[in-house]
């Protein structure tokens, strides 16, 4: 049985292109960029035209970019890295439906004192903008909220945002890893200061992120050693990544259409047919502002679990909007946040595309839930026979 894979804002399969181009960095060119001989001299260029690629996709200048190990550390990085430079501000504004890589740090920071404001979401997710400029103010030393959720696709307002704290003289971060290579990005001019990006979320390998930090921007660094990345960022550079990322992005630009054409195509079709041919479900999230490639699906009556182990059984693989925590599964907090009711966040698919899927895949797919979703409220107890 084939893979059909729909549990792309989980992780991308790695181009082929990419790890073509990877590849002769791990037996044959596998010097330290750092070393003086020849040997090792022949690595820096090919990361300097990996920078130069990843710039090209944000539309930023090379030197504003720094490589990390994970979209995680770029966060880490960004939210530590900020408010070391501003130890007089005690203030962190985010919003209730961050990815942990921000929201744990800042419930951490709360520990050493920090203020955290987390701003609230509606019922489709879109973010309380009159509360989070309300918050802003002298004390405020960072506003990180992210591009677009990862669970439910909802794309936020960041540069608007951007602009808020730009006026009254505070940073602003954006957790950009689910939205770089499927949104077009154009940071010149842009009032972002700092940005996170994550490789395997955009068909480069796992292990690679980056962060954008705007020319000026005052950040520490977060991770102290040697002088890679300028200083900025120590420790030995993960080569093979780095060149990776620089090709994913290359081809990211190359195939951003696609992603408003053939993936947002796929994600309707697969959306639409399923809303027609099941009952009682719901689409989670904001239908205006979306990722082209996520669809989150709430089958009320039915656990998501249930549901992704039947999908498994058909070659499909989705994800769910629970996680199992101390032994019982916890809606996730981004769908609480929104309001969505438990019996709704429970049974939450998340289908998430890439342009490597098909129209049969997206064919098989839907001609399998309705059968799923039948047979699994035939067993449910809340649904009246
Ligand atoms: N931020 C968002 C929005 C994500 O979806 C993820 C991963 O799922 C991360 C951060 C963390 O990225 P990484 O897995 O590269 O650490």
């Amino acid at each position: 049985m084939e893979t059909i894979y729909f549990d792309n804002n989980a992780t991308t399969k790695v181009a082929e292109e990419v790890a073509a181009e990877m590849q002769p960095l791990f037996c044959e060119f596998y010097g330290n960029p750092s070393s003086m001989h020849t040997f090792g001299g022949q690595i820096g260029h090919r990361i300097k035209k990996a920078r130069d690629r990843v710039a090209s996709l944000l539309g930023c200048d090379p030197t504003e970019i720094i490589f990390t190990s994970c979209g995680t550390e770029s966060d880490n990085a960004a939210i530590k890295g900020a408010l070391a430079a501003v130890p007089d501000k005690r203030k962190i504004i985010t919003s209730r439906v961050e990815h942990p890589a921000v929201l744990a740090v800042c419930r951490d920071l709360e520990n050493s004192g920090y203020t955290v404001v987390e701003i609230g979401v509606d019922k489709q997710g879109r973010l309380d903008l009159a509360q989070l400029e309300g918050q802003i103010d002298d004390n405020t030393a960072l506003v990180s909220i992210m591009y677009a959720n990862n669970e439910t696709g909802t794309v936020f307002p960041v540069e608007k945002i951007a602009r808020m704290a730009a006026d009254k003289d505070v940073l602003f971060h954006t957790d950009a890893v689910q939205a770089v290579g499927k949104i077009p990005q154009d940071l010149s001019g842009s009032h972002i200061d700092l940005l996170s990006l994550s490789g395997h979320k955009l068909h480069a390998p796992k292990g690679v992120g980056v962060l954008y930090v705007r020319k000026g921007t005052r950040l520490s660094s977060f991770m102290l050693g040697g002088h890679q990345e300028a200083g900025r960022r120590a420790g030995t550079e993960n080569v093979p990544g780095i060149v990776g990322l620089g090709k994913a992005c290359e081809l990211a630009e190359q195939n951003i259409e696609v992603e408003n054409t053939h993936v947002k195509a796929l994600r309707d079709k697969l959306e639409k047919a399923i809303l027609e041919s099941c009952p009682d479900c719901r689409i989670n999230g904001d239908p205006e502002n979306r990722l082209p490639n996520t669809t989150n699906i709430s089958f009320e009556f039915i656990e998501g679990e249930a549901i992704l182990l039947m999908l498994d059984k058909y070659g499909i693989c989705a994800s769910s909007g629970s996680a199992c925590t101390s032994g019982s599964l916890e809606p996730s907090h981004v769908l609480r946040a929104m309001g969505v009711p438990f019996t709704a966040a429970h049974g939450s698919i998340r289908f998430s595309l890439s342009r490597y899927n098909t129209q049969e895949e997206v064919d098989h797919a839907i001609e399998k839930m309705p059968k799923i979703v039948n047979q699994l409220r035939a067993l449910s107890p809340f649904v009246t026979k």
